[in-house]
This record gives structure tokens, sequence and C-alpha cells, in this order.
């Protein structure tokens, strides 16, 4: 499973977009809508990270923060802040709150994903998330490396998103709807079938010399790695 964050944020138009994204790259993710909700989800969900807003209705990311670091329990638990651009950017340089990381907003997706990794690979690197493995299949998001056995396998850069889209709910049925708007975005115009040639060229990639094929079609539904594989 991958680490359980924690979005403290009172805009829930940013909430739920991190929440969607953060989801998408194999994340669990809870959501406390200020300082208040924070502090209790923090007892309860016990997070391996927290995605903190500076500004915050009751109590402040800051105060948070500073409380989070002062308990014994909770001392651990590495903290991202974001903050918008400007003074309170200068203002949180300044100051020593003990947060691990601080994005700017607006930030982009990739870049954000890219720091909490970044920061697990520091404190837990099991849970970083950088390799997944299915079986005798290993996907290595970091290299950007797929072996299979003792061979590496040789993905282009749709088919490795493919793979890693599968990798991330081994045996769920994804419909070939859900694989376009998780590989190929979903503002993206691309036609159903172009699934299938991927699909395929991710089959004739993966299962060299009579390897048993881990992906299974499920007629009119979509594509599933095959949860009775290996037998
Ligand atoms: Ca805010």
């Amino acid at each position: 499973m991958g680490a359980r964050i924690l979005v403290v944020e009172d805009e829930e138009a940013i909430s739920q977009l991190l929440a969607y994204n953060l989801e998408r790259e194999g994340f669990r993710v809870d959501i406390a809508r200020d300082g208040e909700e924070g502090l209790v989800a923090v007892a309860e969900t016990r997070p391996d990270l927290l995605l903190l807003d500076w500004m915050l209705p009751k109590v402040s990311g800051v105060e948070l923060c500073r409380q989070l670091r002062a308990r014994g329990e909770t001392r651990e638990i590495p903290i991202i802040m974001l903050t918008a651009r400007g003074e309170e950017e200068d203002r949180i340089r300044g100051l020593d709150i003990g947060a691990d990381d601080y994005v700017t907003k607006p930030f982009s997706m990739s870049e954000l994903v890219a720091r909490i990794r970044a920061v697990l690979r520091r404190t837990a690197p099991a849970l970083a998330g950088d390799v997944a493995t299915f079986a005798d299949i290993v996907l290595d998001r970091q290299a950007c490396r797929v072996r299979r056995g003792k061979r590496d396998v040789h993905l282009g850069p749709t088919e490795f998103r493919l793979l890693d889209v599968l990798m991330q709910r081994p045996g769920r049925v994804f419909s070939r709807e859900q694989l376009l708007d998780r590989v190929w975005g979903h503002d993206v115009y691309v036609e159903v079938r172009t699934v299938d040639v991927h699909i395929g060229r991710l089959r004739k990639a993966l299962n060299t010399a009579g390897d048993r094929d881990p992906i299974r079609t499920v007629r009119s539904s979509g594509y599933a790695l095959d949860e009775t594989y290996p037998d």
C-alpha cells in the first residue's frame, strides 16, 4: 500500500484536486479543512506525511506545524507546507517552524509528487512508492525501468504509464475510458481503441519466450492485472 497523506487545506477545489491526483499516484489521502480538524485527523489517521496549507481558519498551518513538532508522538511526521507566492513565501523561509519542505502555490502536480517522494525517501523509503512489484514484474518509477524476472523490459512512455496504472491496483478491472483518463489525461481526446493498441504493445514487450500473460482482457469491460497470476 502507498503512503497515507493527510491534506490540511480549507480550499475545497485544491484539496479535491490534490486527493484526485495523489490517489492516482497510489497514495491514500485524507482531508481536513482547518487546523483543528487537522489535529484530530493526525491522531486518527496516523499519516505518513502531511500536506499543510499555511493559511487556515482556526489554527493556522504554522501553528499546527509547531504543535505537531512539540509532541513526541507527532514530532517525526514529515510536513510539506503549501504557501502562496510572495510575502508568505518570504516569511516562511525566515521562520524555523520545522517543516521538511515548502511548495509554492500555484504548483504543478508533478513537482509536488516529486517533492513528496523525495521527503518520503528520506523518512520512510518503503513508502516512497518508487518501486511497484507484481509477481515477477518490478516497475521502478524513479529509474523509469521495468524488469520481468532477470530481464529488462523496454517500454515506451505510454506503455510504462499504462503498466504503472495497472500495477497500482492488481486485480481491479480498468475500463478503456479510465485508462485513457489516467494515462493520457482527461482533457486529451484519444480514441478508445488506442488503449487496445498500447495494451498490445505492452503485452508484446512483457511476454517473451512463452511467459504467461499477466494482463487479463475483460470482455466489453477493459483490462486488469490477473490476480490469479502466478498459478
Ligand atoms: Ca488556505
